[in-house]
């Protein structure tokens, strides 16, 4: 399930409509009552509306019989043929919308769930996925400190260039001999160090087979996430553990969300991208939802409670003179500006690896920068909503 509740009240007799069904009702040609604006699970900030004392004043739009008088949170909507709109306040961290509709069959009722975004500013996160070369490198070389790796130092470089912050989602193995359990905690007081700037999450048990969770139970992916964390937990300490926000693939079972939930992830990152006619890294959301993601920044799933936020660049798939071209006209979409959700893989920057990408360095240095200039702010996206702060008063929906 993942829509909206769609509810048909009262008589609808004789036209066939089954009670509750939406796409009955649309089917036996009766006239269409939906809410089609705000999208369902739609994430709004100040770019979707006018800030007004307390709360944000959004527009609320879509299409009822002609005649029909509709409702929108209890007040008038205004009619424009089938077309319905009134402005709508959400002063709350969510806010259901509740549009309704008296004509000739009977009432009928659409509802939209929203989350309002209220202390959202402009921000970036960077997640590197597919880690595990580094920490085998640490533990081959034995290094006196953390940064002897050359890719930490390189990590560290950009931090202190531009206070980026880095999500480093790891495999439990190598599978080659090497895994977690071997690496040794005489370097947890250089992670504690870096805590503030570098976090350790989940991504996988090891880089293959491809596409680990795309249909694996929740209790496997459980058990794999634990094992990552606990060590984790063993080898750097709790302070530079994060929930993941990466899952290996951008793929998992539905029912595997509330378990990731329970365990702290509240944001998931994916592609949300249709390859040969179907979409791909997207967590198996449905079509609708991708299509949403795909030219969106986010979207919140209320089922799980998890937040799905979409990936904005790739630096191992971006040439670096593409780097800034593929980030302006994010910027200037007002669906798309708020969170740039920067992202690259581990693999690419190692010399012995088949795709190694030579200026790989310079790519992230090219979109740290770029977002850094244009006024991005770096986040974690497991830290308050998105990474923008959540006051506790404002709880987000706990999955029921
Ligand atoms: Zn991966």
């Amino acid at each position: 399930m993942r829509r909206r509740d769609f509810l048909g009240s009262a008589a609808l007799g004789t036209a066939g409509i089954v009670w509750g069904d939406r796409l009955t009702a649309l089917a036996s040609g009766a006239s269409p009552f939906r809410i089609n604006e705000p999208f369902d699970g739609a994430v709004l900030n100040r770019r979707h509306g006018k800030a007004v004392d307390g709360g944000l004043a959004i527009l609320v739009s879509g299409v009822a019989p002609a005649d029909a008088r509709v409702m929108v949170c209890g007040r008038d909507a205004e009619r424009q043929g089938e077309t319905f709109s009134a402005e709508v306040v959400l002063r709350e961290y969510e806010t259901t919308i509740t549009a309704t509709c008296a004509g000739g069959s009977g009432r009928l009722e659409d509802r939209v769930r929203v989350v309002w975004d209220r202390h959202s500013f402009p921000r970036y996160r960077f997640s590197i996925d597919d880690n595990s070369f580094f920490l085998r490198d640490i533990h081959q070389k034995q290094y006196r400190s953390l940064f002897d790796s050359f890719y930490l130092a390189m990590l560290r470089k950009l931090h202190r260039d531009y206070g980026v912050k880095f999500s480093v989602n790891i495999y439990y193995t190598t599978a080659d001999g090497f895994d977690l359990t071997q690496l040794s905690d005489r370097y947890k007081g250089e992670w504690r160090d870096c805590a503030d700037w570098l976090k350790l999450a989940f991504h996988a048990h090891a880089d293959k087979p491809d596409r680990p969770y795309e249909d694996v139970s929740p209790e496997k992916l459980i058990a794999d996430f634990d094992q990552v964390a606990e060590q984790i937990h063993r080898f750097a300490g709790a302070q530079s553990y994060a929930p993941p926000t990466v899952i290996h693939w951008g793929m998992t079972r539905q029912e595997s969300l509330k378990p990731l939930f329970e365990r702290g992830v509240r944001a998931l990152s994916g592609y949300f991208v249709k390859w040969s006619g179907r979409y791909d890294v997207n967590y198996r959301l449905d079509d609708t939802v991708s299509e949403y993601l795909s030219r969106h920044d986010c979207w919140k799933h209320f089922d799980s409670g998890i937040v799905f936020s979409r990936v904005d660049i790739v630096c191992n798939g971006t040439p670096l003179d593409q780097i800034a071209p593929t980030l302006e006209p994010l910027a200037k979409d007002p669906n798309q500006a708020e969170i740039m959700d920067l992202f690259t893989h581990e693999q690419y920057f190692w010399p012995f690896y088949a795709n190694y990408i030579a200026d790989h360095p310079q790519r992230l240095d090219a979109a740290i920068r770029w977002v850094t200039e244009h006024g991005y702010r770096p986040v974690f996206l497991h830290e308050g909503f998105l990474g923008a702060p959540t006051p506790s008063i404002e709880t987000p929906t706990r999955p029921g």
